[in-house]
């Protein structure tokens, strides 16, 4: 009966972690509106100056060259090929922007980690990103995307630290789940969450199962504050489809 509609009514208010919201539109077999499916291209920034004005929400997906970043994007916005999914990782060094609507913002972060990117250039981009972790007063919080198989490598500590030190939250996507069995993907993941800082979540995924997305939108309707508002005003819009 409640099958396929979004239950806002239910959330709103309620202080729960997305995990447990989750499991309650699974315990009542409803489905989640997917707002990402409206995302669309904007632009591709080399320099913090050249982003959208910083307003609205942003949240920002990271993740080391190769982690499967885009992919996620991808399977997150239900289009194949929005994010470039690269067989040559790290090649392109830009903030892509992608919009949900005129307030919220995917803010594409380049990949990181990438052995052939020159050196100069990766120091280049290590002050942006600072930089722009300091100084982006939008940035709501940031996805990061780590393979499942080689979990918090330097590059994500680094991203770890930067996120902790802006008190902002920082959700790990622990992605190509469908690589390893239940078991060691379970273990990986309560050894990560073990070791992170408050403020930082982690669960896994997997883009080409589509694992977990349920819980990453549920998490990302909250952080860009679809389920605030009471309908009809604009602000609180579930948008988009079911998922
Ligand atoms: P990015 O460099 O972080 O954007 O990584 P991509 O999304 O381009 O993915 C890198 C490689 O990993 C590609 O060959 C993808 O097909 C593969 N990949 C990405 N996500 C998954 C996943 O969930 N499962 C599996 N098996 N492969 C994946």
């Amino acid at each position: 009966m409640l099958k396929g509609r979004y239950y806002r009514g239910f959330a709103t208010g309620i202080p729960a972690s997305a995990g447990r919201l989750a499991g309650f539109a699974k315990a009542f077999d409803m489905h989640v509106i997917n707002p990402f499916r409206q995302a669309s291209y904007v632009l591709s920034a080399h320099q913090l100056r050249q982003l959208p004005p910083d307003e609205g929400i942003e949240v920002a997906i990271a993740g080391r060259s190769n982690a499967g970043k885009s992919s996620a994007i991808n399977v997150l916005t239900d289009q194949k090929s929005l994010a470039r999914t690269s067989k040559t990782p790290g090649r392109t060094q830009q903030i892509v922007i992608f919009e949900l609507d005129e307030r919220r913002r995917i803010a594409d972060l380049p990949g990181y980690g990438y052995a052939k990117v020159p050196h100069k250039l990766k120091a280049h981009w290590q002050q942006v990103m600072q930089r722009y972790f300091e100084t982006r007063r939008c940035l709501r919080g940031v996805v990061l995307v780590m393979d499942i198989r080689h979990p918090l490598k330097p590059f994500d500590e680094n991203m770890l630290a930067w996120c902790d030190a802006a008190g902002l939250p920082c959700h790990i996507l622990l992605t190509k789940a469908d690589k390893l069995k239940r078991g060691p993907a379970q273990a990986t993941l309560l050894k990560v969450r073990k070791a992170l800082p408050p403020g930082a979540t982690a669960q896994v995924f997997s883009a080409t199962r589509r694992t977990g997305l349920e819980d990453l939108i549920i998490l990302l309707r909250q952080w860009y504050g679809y389920d605030d508002s009471p309908p009809g005003n604009g602000v609180g819009d579930s948008g988009g489809q079911v998922l």
